[in-house]
């Protein structure tokens, strides 16, 4: 367990002080004073400043985490410490996860739930004007649509009560909002400002939109976010954008259409606004090489390939330099003409969208676009017989909106690739952010201390140098902790093996890795592994494409069946959710093995680093005795965006003396990283064992070896030829098999 920690003076104090008695007392009392707190501030007179009436927040930690199996394990083991009593803890998800309205549940997919709970909170702010409208004297216009039964007020509050009262998971809180007929995501964020401990997912703490609408403040609080090894490229992911030309086109057309039919009641600034945005929407899809006024599925590009641009380079190149953006975002937040267009469609859709292609939104997009705090009402417009109820795909625009937000947030710190493939509809925009300390500058300034932990962090130094440096985070005030593995030093034995058995080099190179001899000595290797080694061995290789090619090549070769013989042999699924089947049946392999004896002791998995069983999976016990590394999984240098990032660096960030240039040190940690993870799936437990087999010489150089966690560079063993290699693998599994 590694962790990093950014802290102020009083970072120690804050358990205590959350706990203490300046604060919020814990438990029922707790609760019932900060009811009767804030019923006093709300009964206040209605000429209070509006600050006045929102709640306090008590001094508090967010922990947050990447999934929510994670989130609901720190639930539970909070519930089983001696804090689980008496700690005010809320969970957050999505709608996904709480949504109690079993109309909307149904829907399935995040976007649909999302539009369509906000559609009925939509309804109910109509059916407040129809009420109006229905006043003596006034016509009324429109029948009252559905609203959710969930969504009430005097609910939510009690809800909000008995959520701070004990520790519940998501499951628990999703029970608990049925039982009360209230709705759990909504009840939940009203909790934030009672409770002590709030837990969340990485999108909701780490994107300053999602915060401000979920009514999070960091000011003055702790925040510990686990599973921190991909925290930059989480932050870089959550804050690029990237719109489908089919996207452009739609809001061109449905904002086209909206002010054909409102231009006469919209005010001359409004419009001039909108127009605005239909120019620049129209420029972006020329940029592209399209046209704004055909279909964008039957429009063919002249030019295709990728083509990366500063985000002036593209503002310019658009002709969209003489725009004040900043004033165009303004507008859109103000107005909030995509939800106006959102509702809009609601009711003209059937004749507006240009293509029957879905925008392609991005979950966390779909997330924003559930967070976007108010509703507007649609255009009043009479609502036509027979229209269709049915929920639509959200505006565009609001996707968009992101994009141009993007485009203002970060100038010198972002890039926009520009995506041209065959047609216009899957050719896009990209924005990519090349600096995401400027994001995380916002929580490390706020908070009082920032605790980045994580099982693999190594190496340490991206985290140091590209997250809390370029934040702004002086060297004083991170601290550095490690506190190592909980297993015996005995119970791993790492290797870096240089050569093979019939001496062949080992350097999994572009150049080299797909020479025969290559992939014949690699197969000679895993043939006396699985020979010596029992139950399970797992093998990474580098690539889909390389395992694709190493497989054909042994197939043919007969090494495939020479594997056979000892172990059966499985390959990492292509689509997620087959993963799990093959993971059932690779263990069962396993345990048939061990009980009925015989020639086959166990399988041999094929899978891919960064692959879909390199992370979150757990090979534990006898389902990985043996993890195989070949070669260094560097990332692609071709790759347009790591290029840019390489140069980005090179020029931002100084260069240690002695030390390789931050571009090409991203490149070694991006590839130490990956390995790092894929090797860990091995050893889950303190009785664990396993042996972690490292192909390549390259392993061997101390800066390389340098990043690998303590708890396995300390034990490494580096071996230039096989035979000493094998020797020490099989006496470790002969001792450790008697053993155990
Ligand atoms: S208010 Fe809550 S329960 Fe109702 S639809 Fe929205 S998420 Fe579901």
């Amino acid at each position: 367990m590694k962790k990093l920690s950014v802290s102020s003076a009083s970072a120690g104090r804050c358990w205590q002080q959350a706990r203490g008695p300046s604060s919020w007392p814990a438990g029922r009392t707790s609760w019932s004073s900060l009811s009767t707190r804030v019923t006093r501030r709300e009964s206040q007179p209605a000429d209070v400043d509006e600050d006045d009436l929102e709640e306090e927040h008590v001094t508090k930690i967010y922990y947050c985490s990447r999934t929510h199996s994670q989130l609901a394990q720190f639930v539970h083991e909070v519930q089983k410490s001696p804090f689980g009593k008496d700690t005010r803890l809320v969970s957050l998800g999505s709608r996904q996860n709480l949504c109690v309205n079993e109309d909307v549940r149904k829907l399935g997919s995040v976007q649909l739930i999302n539009d369509r709970c906000v559609e009925l909170q939509r309804s109910k702010h109509e059916k407040k004007s129809v009420a109006e409208e229905e006043k003596p004297g006034r016509r009324r216009r429109l029948e009252p649509r559905a609203t959710c039964p969930f969504y009430s007020h005097k609910q939510l509050q009690l809800l909000r009560d008995e959520v701070l009262l004990e520790v519940k998971d998501i499951e628990q809180l999703v029970a608990l909002g049925k039982e009360a007929r209230a709705c759990p995501y909504y009840g939940s964020r009203f909790a934030i400002p009672a409770a002590q401990l709030v837990v969340l997912p990485y999108q909701i703490l780490l994107h300053a939109a999602a915060r401000q609408a979920a009514g999070i403040r960091l000011q003055g609080q702790v925040v510990v976010i686990d599973e921190a090894h991909n925290l930059i490229d989480t932050i870089t992911g959550i804050h690029s954008v990237e719109v489908s030309g089919s996207q452009l086109c739609q809001a061109h057309s449905q904002l086209l259409q909206y002010t054909e039919r409102y231009g006469k009641r919209l005010k001359a600034k409004n419009l001039m606004y909108i127009k605005q945005i239909l120019y620049v929407l129209e420029k972006f899809v020329t940029v592209l090489g399209g046209n704004v006024k055909q279909s964008p599925n039957t429009q063919s590009l002249s030019q295709s390939g990728t083509e990366l641009k500063t985000v002036s380079d593209f503002l310019f190149q658009s002709q969209i330099d003489n725009i004040n953006l900043f004033k165009v975002k303004r507008y859109c937040e103000k107005s909030m003409v995509s939800r106006k267009l959102f509702g809009f469609t609601e009711r003209y859709g059937a004749v507006l969208a240009p293509s029957r292609e879905q925008p392609k939104l991005s979950g966390f997009q779909h997330f924003l676009q559930s967070l976007q705090p108010g509703v507007t009402a649609a255009p009043a417009a009479p609502a036509e017989e027979g229209e269709d109820r049915a929920p639509r795909p959200a505006s565009p625009l609001m996707h968009i909106e992101g994009f141009l937000a993007a485009l203002t947030t970060a100038n010198q710190d972002g890039r926009v690739i520009l995506s041209r493939q065959g047609s216009l509809s899957q050719s896009s925009l990209k924005f990519l952010l090349l600096n995401p300390a400027v994001h995380f500058a916002q929580v490390v300034k706020e908070c009082r201390a920032v605790v980045l932990a994580g099982g693999t962090m190594q190496p340490v130094s991206d985290f140091r140098e590209q997250l809390l440096a370029c934040a702004g985070v002086e060297a004083e005030r991170v601290v550095e902790f490690s506190c190592g593995h909980v297993i015996p030093a005995d119970n791993i034995l790492p290797l870096v093996i240089c050569s093979g058995p019939s001496n062949q080099q080992l350097e999994f190179t572009y150049q080299k890795r797909e020479l025969p001899q290559m992939m014949d000595e690699t197969g000679r290797i895993l043939c006396n592994l699985c020979n010596v080694v029992p139950g399970g061995v797992v093998c990474f290789f580098p690539s889909y494409a390389y395992q694709r090619q190493v497989h054909a090549h042994w197939d043919k070769s007969g090494l495939l069946a020479r594997l056979a013989v000892r172990k059966k042999i499985f390959q990492e699924p292509q689509r997620v959710n087959q993963v799990e089947q093959v993971l059932l049946e690779y263990s069962r392999c396993i345990q048939h093995c061990g009980q009925a004896g015989g020639m086959v002791t166990g399988a041999l998995m094929f899978s891919v680093v960064g692959g879909k069983m390199s992370e979150g999976i757990n090979f534990s016990d006898n389902l990985g005795r043996c993890v195989v590394m070949v070669g260094m999984p560097f990332p692609s240098i071709r790759s347009a965006e790591l290029q840019e990032k390489m140069a980005y660096l090179d020029q931002t960030l100084p260069r240690a003396p002695g030390q390789v240039p931050p571009g090409k040190a991203l490149v070694e940690n991006l590839c130490m990283k990956a390995v790092n993870q894929s090797i860990g799936r091995a050893i889950r437990h303190q009785k664990d064992f396993a042996s972690i087999v490292l192909l390549d010489q390259r392993y061997a150089r101390p800066p390389i070896l340098a990043k690998l966690p303590a708890w396995i560079r300390d034990r490494v063993q580096v071996k230039a030829t096989f035979g000493p290699a094998f020797a020490a693998l099989r006496k470790f599994h002969r001792e450790k098999s008697g053993s155990s």
